[in-house]
């Protein structure tokens, strides 16, 4: 199942959204652990929502480009859309069908973490950003209400925000809501 991965393979479900540093960082820290790793855009059938303004082919973008840019190789780790299910139970079998096999999981969500854990795997504990500094939520609306959001995110993931119209997107979404 792992070939010769020594360390295994390990799986990393956020909904970045968007992808910002301290994602980079939980993946950097998960790579030192692990040989691959499978990163999961959770929520992938969300979009154009003040809460999930970017689809899952814009997140997936945002995450190639800035691994990249992190010099972080193509060959360490598979990016995988995880859309919603209605039934918490069954969902760790509805990320297994979708993704290749994996032994150990990271994730700083508490549901998720007790999901994986009554499933039988091994969750690593070092997997949490300071969310006071670094947190979606915040760079959502920095974005919304021109603040300084740019130095939360890599180069490549605020290049693909302005190129694909994020910025005017999220404001007229946070507008008609
Ligand atoms: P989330 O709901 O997107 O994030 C929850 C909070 O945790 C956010 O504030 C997020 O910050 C923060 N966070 C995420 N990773 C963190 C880390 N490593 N350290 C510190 N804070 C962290 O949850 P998620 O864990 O990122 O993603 C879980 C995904 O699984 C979601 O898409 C969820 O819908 C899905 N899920 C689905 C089911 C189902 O379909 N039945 C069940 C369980 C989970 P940021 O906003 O800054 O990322």
């Amino acid at each position: 199942m792992y070939g010769n991965l020594k360390e295994g393979r390990g799986i990393l479900i956020g909904r970045m959204q968007p992808l910002h540093n301290g994602h980079i960082q939980v993946i950097k820290d998960a790579l030192k652990e692990v040989d691959e790793l499978i990163i999961g855009i959770g929520s992938a059938q969300i979009s154009h929502t003040v809460e999930n303004p970017f689809t899952a082919g814009e997140r997936t973008l945002m995450i190639k480009k800035a691994l990249s840019e992190h010099c972080i190789k193509g060959d360490k780790y598979y990016i995988i859309p995880i859309p919603d299910i209605m039934n918490n139970f069954l969902w760790v079998s509805h990320v297994e069908m979708l993704t290749p096999h994996f032994n150990k999981v990271f994730s700083g969500n508490p549901l998720v973490q007790r999901l994986f854990t009554e499933a039988g795997y091994e969750l690593n504990e070092h997997t949490t950003f300071n969310r006071n500094i670094l947190s979606g939520t915040k760079i959502r609306n920095l974005i919304i209400h021109d603040g300084e959001w740019e130095n939360s995110v890599s180069k490549s993931t605020s290049d693909i925000i302005k190129e694909i119209d994020g910025v005017e997107r999220l404001k007229h979404i946070f507008l008609k809501d």
